[in-house]
């Protein structure tokens, strides 16, 4: 009998909440409850069929030979030098010109003018971003085609975010070219799915925000307490719009009111 995420990671506090079992499950046995402040798989043992699929795709047990053999998979030399932040091809820094892109991004819009462009110009299908700003459940990716709005996509998510849509996006349309936004431990569980199911390398740009660490969803929950009478419509962890980079948390409310809390001193 395969392990299952279960013993190998959740039970360990090594789950990063990706939701990448979630998608690959060939069952739909797993679901996510709240732990804590975090959102956690849970597997229905009654309906698992103990394939492995979860254990084999999840980031969080990684081994160190998988190093080398996801490098090949990106179509890069792996070098022992490199263990830190992996195999690379090239290394830019950028920012995008289009001011309007770049005041609305955290950074410097570089991931939205991307995925602009080359959904425009036809060489992808679509791309899985994260459209939501309003944390009243687990946040999710979602899907976005050609010519739909990113306004709303911009800007970092410092909780977990779900990519099991994604992953049952990529099992139904296989032949489908698909940008997928995600931080490290997702890209890596998304590498992981493409081996797992023989999918086709070149089909997917994984987008990998640069990350240090992200807060659990507990965090949104706690500037949402502040007002409790007061219904929040958004909420952002950095804007640029009052005071630059590296921007202030801000909170819409229902009425129309809002809230910054800054994160330095100006
Ligand atoms: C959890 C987290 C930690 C980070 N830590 C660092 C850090 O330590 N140092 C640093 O320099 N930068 C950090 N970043 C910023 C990150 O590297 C930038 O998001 C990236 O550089 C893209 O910037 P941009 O202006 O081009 O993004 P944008 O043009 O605003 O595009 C960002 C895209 O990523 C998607 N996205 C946002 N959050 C997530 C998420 N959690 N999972 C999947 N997709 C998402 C958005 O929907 C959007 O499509 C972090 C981001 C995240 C989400």
């Amino acid at each position: 009998m395969a392990e299952t995420i279960e013993n190998l990671t959740v039970n360990k506090g090594l789950c990063v909440s990706c939701g990448i079992c979630v998608g690959v499950c060939p069952v739909a046995c797993i679901s996510f409850h709240k732990d804590k402040g975090q959102y956690l798989p849970q597997i229905d043992n009654d309906k698992c069929v103990h394939c492995g699929g979860c254990a084999d795709v999840c980031p969080s047990s990684i081994k160190g030979e998988d190093y080398e053999k996801y490098a090949q998979l990106n179509g890069c030399e792996w070098r022992e030098e490199t263990v830190l932040y992996g195999a690379d091809i090239g290394c830019f820094s950028t920012y995008c010109k289009d001011l309007e892109i770049r005041e609305k991004a955290v950074s410097g819009g570089i991931v939205t003018l991307l995925v602009l462009r080359l959904l425009a110009e036809g060489l992808y299908d679509s791309a899985f971003l994260v459209g939501e700003n309003r944390y009243e459940g687990q946040v999710e990716s979602g899907r976005y085609t050609a010519g739909m709005l990113l306004d709303g996509t911009q800007k970092s998510r410092y909780v977990p975010v779900s990519h099991a849509e994604t992953i049952r996006y990529m099992k139904k349309h296989p032949e489908e070219k698909l940008i997928i936004t995600g931080t490290s431990c997702a890209v890596h569980g998304i590498l992981r799915v493409i081996d797992r199911l023989q999918l086709e390398r070149s089909n997917y740009l994984l987008l990998g925000l640069f990350c240090d660490r992200c807060e659990r969803d507990s965090i949104v929950d706690y500037f949402k307490g502040r007002r409790p009478k007061k219904r929040v419509t958004g909420f952002y962890f950095r804007t640029k719009e009052q005071a630059g980079w590296p921007g202030n948390v801000k909170i819409e409310y229902e009425d129309g009111s809002a809230e910054f809390f800054r994160l330095r001193k100006e």
